[in-house]
């Protein structure tokens, strides 16, 4: 029967169209895999800006468009700017694109995996542009969102926190709760630093205006984890909502890295004692100036437990060489009890017996892998959704630490300790593994995520 089932899924053609950013390819290609596991033929077509590695994946057809990105722009920590260029520059390319999948589709007999009918497009939910560009083509849309319903719900309620004075966010409101999303504070609603704010409240606005109009809504969650805010989603939310994560624990994403991942950590972490080493990333665009590079640098050092950071090029501000910023001495003390790379194998690093904590910016593919591999964390977020998740991991599941001062040395030596040798890390260790149970559970056959692919599937059959 099931045979049977995906037989007829192997004549429908999905188009997918990710958002060129690490945090967003990731969860967009490990979805690619989990459908074409089920069946479906997939086509992903992508910027040529951050484009994906196609050679891993030899089973779907990839086709570049002009996004219209030069290097200089490309080069810019700008994202505001780099994604609100991408909702303009790609909207003729696509709809272009997409025409002649669709007339190619139209007029051939299916036999080859490239000219199967297409049933819709599965699109990064802020390449917002693409709901006008399926409306003209009378194509359903659906929407992929990689981050937390949190944070989504927080971005939904731009226009009343505006409406209600938290936003512009005030230094000297910082600390009031904003009421209307607890436990969040005004500090931790999911901006970015900008003095164009009316591009930011339009980009923002539209994400969510489009996946309101979309045919469908794909979340990387499981309903254990964030049930009440589901519950909130659905009732402001008219449109079905499938929530099949997290993805990784079915496809993970080390094929769709864009850096190469140094496996040499591996080894290093094989050396070290069971949970003792804290594993350091923030991720692919969260960067900081070069006085707080230097406190994280004697705060780890200062800790006396061992640990792994990623110091990927463009952490520090301004620079994309880290080699001058060690501190005299610095290199020379951790040797042995330190380990510094580029970019590292991610999930393999998290589900390395050696690794008791990750200090991390809880971008959300890396809050759901460390929940995933059980590995309680210090939360230093930096920028948008990151806020909002260090939040919830701290104060509604209790799987983590906050750092949420200006980072200082004494204090990140001190909640190093709690986190990884304190009784009050071992209590996080214990909770998150319980999640992490709930997590294996939801995609197991009867499981929450489980059932929701079913009802996905069941959605694009109905197109
Ligand atoms: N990642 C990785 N190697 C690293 C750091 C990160 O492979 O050294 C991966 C990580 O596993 C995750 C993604 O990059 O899947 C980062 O996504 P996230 O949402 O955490 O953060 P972003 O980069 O979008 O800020």
């Amino acid at each position: 029967m099931e045979e049977e089932e995906e037989q007829k899924r192997r004549g429908v053609g999905l188009v997918l169209f990710p958002c060129p950013l690490q945090g967003h390819i990731n969860p967009m290609l490990q979805l690619a895999s989990i459908l074409h596991s089920k069946g479906f033929s997939i086509i992903i077509v992508h910027t040529r800006f951050n484009s994906p590695n196609s050679s891993n994946y030899p089973h779907f057809n990839f086709i570049p468009i002009p996004d219209g990105i030069s290097d200089i722009q490309a080069s810019f920590s700008d994202v505001l700017a780099l994604l609100s260029h991408l909702n303009v520059n790609c909207a003729v390319p696509l709809r272009d694109c997409l025409v002649r999948l669709l007339s190619d589709h139209d007029n051939s007999i299916s036999t080859s995996k490239e000219k199967e009918p297409i049933s819709c497009l599965i699109s990064d939910a802020i390449m917002h542009f693409t709901q006008g560009v399926a409306d003209g083509l009378k194509l359903p849309r659906l929407v992929l969102r990689t981050s937390s319903v949190e944070s989504f719900l927080a971005f939904a309620a731009f226009p009343v926190l505006r409406q209600k004075n938290y936003l512009p966010i005030s230094d000297s409101e910082l600390e009031t709760p904003v009421t209307e999303l607890p436990p969040l504070k005004v500090k931790d609603l999911p901006v970015i630093k900008t003095h164009d704010l009316k591009t930011l409240y339009q980009l923002v606005g539209s994400m969510v205006d489009q996946v309101k109009a979309s045919s469908g809504l794909i979340l990387n969650t499981f309903d254990h984890l964030e049930q009440s805010s589901l519950s909130a989603l659905t009732q402001e939310f008219p449109i079905p909502v499938f929530t099949i994560g997290p993805f990784h624990k079915l496809f993970p994403a080390s094929s769709s890295s864009l850096l190469t991942q140094d496996q040499s950590c591996i080894a290093w972490l094989d050396t070290q004692p069971p949970k003792s080493v804290i594993y350091v990333s923030f991720g692919s665009l969260a960067s900081m100036d070069e006085a707080e590079f230097m406190e994280m640098a004697w705060g780890l050092a200062n800790s006396k437990c061992p640990f792994l950071w990623v110091v990927r090029s463009g952490l520090v501000h301004d620079s994309d060489r880290v080699e001058p910023l060690w501190p005299d001495g610095f290199l020379e003390m951790i040797s042995g009890k330190g380990c510094i790379v580029k970019w590292a194998p991610q999930q393999d690093v998290l589900a390395h017996p050696a690794v008791g904590g990750f200090w991390t910016h809880n971008g959300w593919n890396s809050t759901l892998e460390s929940i995933c591999e059980g590995v309680p964390m210090l939360c230093h977020p930096n920028f948008g959704d990151q806020m909002v998740n260090a939040r919830y991991v701290s104060h509604v599941w209790r799987v983590g630490l906050h750092l949420e001062n200006r980072l200082e040395r004494k204090e990140i030596e001190r909640n190093i300790r709690r986190l990884m040798v304190e009784k009050e890390g071992e209590d996080m260790r214990e909770r998150v593994a319980s999640l992490k149970e709930k997590a294996e559970a939801s995609v197991k056959k009867g499981g929450s995520s489980y059932e929701s692919l079913e009802e996905l599937i069941a959605q694009i059959f109905s197109f």
